[in-house]
């Protein structure tokens, strides 16, 4: 069980970089038009890389984190499985909506349009949704308990320090646009929150 939810969790991130590889390329040849990145959101980047790959590559090759190993069972793997397809439904999904509209980190790009259509007409942060989908994955899946946290709480992070500011980026961008959309929508769970 523990080299199964291993692998299960190795799979996830092959096919996470198989989606956002092409995004990536796409958006290095978007213009952009303003920048509000800084060294908060640089690190917290750095954190969700971290707490998503690097902690759980450590525990897998080392003993660091071996006081905190635990078992897997037959239940926890089944829902590390429903949350990581998931995760990667709704991360291709978010990807496919925002187009070249995309970027890693607080820009605008030349031409930015609003998108409402699709995945965001339920809510306005379905890509970090689809991260905390990511985050319980791996706490299902890892046999650690260090590792099998340290991702979520990433991305909590990243979420809470993030997501106020690009609504307010958004808002300068897009005005009356973005509140009429703010109204209609959820954050990250559609109707609930
Ligand atoms: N918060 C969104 C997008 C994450 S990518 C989500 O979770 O799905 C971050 C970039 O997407 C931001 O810098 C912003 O430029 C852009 N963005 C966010 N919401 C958008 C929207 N509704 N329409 C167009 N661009 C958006």
């Amino acid at each position: 069980m523990v080299s199964l939810g291993f692998l299960i969790w190795g799979l996830m991130i092959l096919a996470f970089a198989a989606f956002r590889y092409p995004a990536m390329r796409k958006a290095r040849k978007q213009r952009t038009r303003q920048d509000r990145r800084d060294v908060l959101d640089i690190s917290l980047l750095g954190l969700c890389v971290i707490g998503l790959l690097i902690v759980p590559l450590i525990w897998r090759l080392t003993d660091i984190f071996s006081g905190f190993d635990t078992m897997l069972s037959p239940l926890r793997v089944l829902l590390g499985i429903v949350c990581a397809g998931s995760f990667l439904w709704l991360f291709w999904r978010s990807h496919k909506d925002l187009g070249k509209n995309w970027s890693v980190s607080l820009e605008l790009r030349e031409g930015h349009q609003l998108v409402t259509n699709g995945v965001y007409r339920h809510v306005r942060h379905p890509m970090y949704a689809a991260f905390f989908l990511w985050g319980l994955a791996q706490a299902f899946l890892l046999a650690n308990n260090f590792a099998a946290v340290t991702g979520f709480v990433a991305v909590l992070l990243l979420y809470v320090l993030r997501h106020g500011r690009e609504e307010a980026m958004m808002r300068d961008a897009f005005g009356a646009n973005y509140e009429a959309y703010s109204k209609s929508t959820k954050r990250l769970i559609p109707g609930i929150y």
